[in-house]
């Protein structure tokens, strides 16, 4: 049977970067698109990264019981679409790379799911990762230092943790764990 994996750990720790390798490198693995509510950023394309969609759509979804599981965070609603996940694991093992909340509702609702997080080498590094990436003023920089370590403090309920220190040896890690 294919697996549903969950991707998480803080933002800017490479998660997104681990995840496309991931599917780049097994044939039998896939993606999972979320929708937000958020707006794309440069270089993002609504299909690829996210299904870019409006409030009242994420709403009308919820109410359909649309979403695997969806949050708010930073004034925006993230939400796994069930009936995407459900088609994409009749063929592939489902990567999701969504926040620690998600994960643990994907774990409840289906206990097969295997969690995995991300762990950074310091919390220093992921700051620096941050500002480097660019997109974000320090303020907002700040919020999301509070949020990894919001996240970081739930790291015992997820099944696998895996630092990464250098990308390949992490990915390898996580390649030898769904073997
Ligand atoms: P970003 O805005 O940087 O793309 O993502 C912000 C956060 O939302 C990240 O922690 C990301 O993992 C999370 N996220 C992305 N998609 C989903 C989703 O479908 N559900 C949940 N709960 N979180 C998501």
């Amino acid at each position: 049977m294919n697996k549903l994996v969950v991707i998480s750990g803080p933002s800017g720790v490479g998660k997104g970067t681990i995840a496309k390798k991931l599917i780049e490198r097994n044939e039998n693995m896939t993606l999972s698109i979320s929708c937000t509510t958020r707006n794309p950023r440069e270089g993002e394309l609504n299909g690829r990264e996210y299904f870019f969609i409006s409030k009242e759509e994420f709403v009308d979804k919820i109410k359909n019981n649309g979403f695997l599981e969806y949050s708010e965070h930073f004034e925006n609603y993230y939400g796994t679409p069930k009936d995407f996940v459900l088609e994409k694991l009749k063929e592939k093992t489902v990567i999701l790379e969504i926040d620690v909340n998600g994960g643990l509702l994907v774990k409840e609702n289906m206990p097969n799911a295997l969690l995995i997080m991300i762990l950074p080498p310091s919390l220093e590094e992921i700051k620096n990762r941050l500002i480097k990436r660019n997109t974000e003023t320090l303020d907002k920089i700040e919020k999301r230092m509070q949020r990894i370590e919001f996240e970081l403090s739930k790291k015992d309920k997820y099944d696998y943790l895996v630092v990464n220190d250098d990308l390949n040896l992490a990915i390898e890690e996580i390649e030898n764990i769904l073997k």
